[in-house]
């Protein structure tokens, strides 16, 4: 299996220095850079064809609807679902706000427990700390092994039916460890639990199938997916939105209102109340084409082999530690001794290799490592062993300097 670069970098006007140079982008993880695919029909859509959605009666805006409803069949496509259960969000934030808020309200009483892992996102922790505070209801929290896995055998063993929530990344931001999805779904279904995968890492990596896969909730944000900021897709089992209430008031997400009583438009326009984002809507469909074109399957097969070489020449330092599992999907964190993560990511930026340093957004998994932060490279559809290669040298160059 090859780890060349699988798509031309030229396709990718962000993976250049100021210079023209070539930058060893290591942070997709973080963000995507965008195809120029993207770029293009972000620009046209902001411009000549710009107008808004759901109201016009001229031309342009009928023409804009129908490339807005056509993204939210692109993105219901690219995750094998049907387009009524695919709302737009904000980004995998929002859709994870917008269960809690509207789902969790409404379903989950005094007493009721959700299920989270050592390993989340705090996306996937804080709306439901917040839940909690509002609800009464308690949060447990399922261990990872020590090569970086949700423990599914401690899953397993905690869950009970009190459970009505398991909430887990499908692939971890700071590990890449992948979720056993089959074994989650049926151990959270055995007790009657609903699951929300956060599948913000999985998105732009592993084929997606919501009618095989059987989980209740599934979000992921564009920009992840080589698309614009600014949109994300919270996917939900079609009776399960049916029966959720509105959680933000507004235009769009009405049929009738009165001053005494206002009745809601069908899922999914009623959780999306005011003007939409028509824009990155159909850059988010884009970035989707761009992706499919090139096929998921051999990106996950690329960002595997690259995450396999990168973990063989990284171990090859005696002070670098690396963290997660040998099989990992696209991401490679790592500490080394005596060199804090941030003066590891300066340094590395003059040698034009961008990674990322800290905590990844993930504070009770550093907790869990025992670490305040970690580096962290993450590989795209653009990378190839050059990008390795210079983060080597960079590392090689850090380490002359710590001595
Ligand atoms: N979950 C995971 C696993 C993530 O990697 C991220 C982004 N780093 C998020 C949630 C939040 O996504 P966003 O900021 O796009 O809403």
């Amino acid at each position: 299996m090859t780890t060349g670069t699988m798509t031309s970098r030229a396709d990718f006007p962000g993976m250049l220095t100021p210079e023209g140079q070539p930058w060893h982008y290591l942070d997709t993880a973080a963000t995507a850079q965008k195809p120029q695919a993207v770029i293009d029909t972000v620009a046209r859509k902001l411009g000549a064809d710009y107008a808004t959605v759901h109201r016009g009666v001229y031309g342009r805006s009928a023409e804009m609807t129908l490339g807005f409803e056509a993204a939210r069949r692109t993105v219901a496509d690219f995750v094998n679902a049907d387009e009524n259960e695919i709302v737009f969000t904000r980004g995998a934030t929002e859709a994870i706000n917008l269960v809690a808020q509207s789902w969790g309200s409404s379903q989950l009483e005094v007493g009721d427990r959700i299920l989270l892992s050592e390993l989340e996102h705090h996306s996937n922790i804080v709306p439901w700390q917040l839940l909690r505070d509002r609800k009464g209801i308690e949060i447990d929290v399922c261990p990872i092994t020590d090569d970086g896995l949700i423990d599914l055998d401690a899953a397993e063993a905690m869950l009970t039916p009190r459970h009505k929530l398991v909430a887990f990344a499908h692939v971890s931001n700071v590990l890449g460890s992948v979720l056993d999805v089959e074994r989650a779904v049926s151990l959270a279904h055995g007790v009657g639990a609903k699951i929300l995968l956060d599948g913000c890492q999985a998105a732009p990596r592993i084929a997606l199938d919501m009618k095989a896969m059987d989980c209740d909730f599934y979000v992921f944000s564009a920009h992840k997916v080589y698309g614009p900021t600014g949109i994300g897709a919270l996917w939900a089992k079609a009776d399960i939105l049916d029966a959720m209430p509105p959680w933000q008031g507004g235009g769009a997400m009405i049929d009738r209102v009165t001053f005494e009583r206002t009745t809601y438009a069908p899922a999914p326009a009623r959780f999306e109340a005011g003007t939409p984002a028509i824009v990155e809507a159909v850059g988010f469909a884009s970035a989707i084409d761009y992706v499919t074109g090139i096929g998921i399957e051999r990106i996950e097969a690329h960002e595997r082999a690259l995450t396999r070489t990168a973990r063989e020449e990284l171990g090859r330092f005696n002070s670098l530690r690396l963290f997660g599992p040998e099989e990992a999907a696209g991401i490679v964190s790592f500490e080394i001794d005596g060199v804090h993560p941030h003066d590891l990511g300066t340094i590395l930026d003059e040698e034009s290799v961008a990674i990322r340093a800290g905590h990844h957004c993930a504070q009770p998994l550093m907790d869990r490592l025992g670490v305040p932060a970690t580096a962290r490279a993450s590989f795209g559809i653009y990378n190839d062993e050059t990008d390795i290669a210079a983060l080597v040298r960079g590392i090689e160059r850090t380490l002359r300097i710590f001595g």
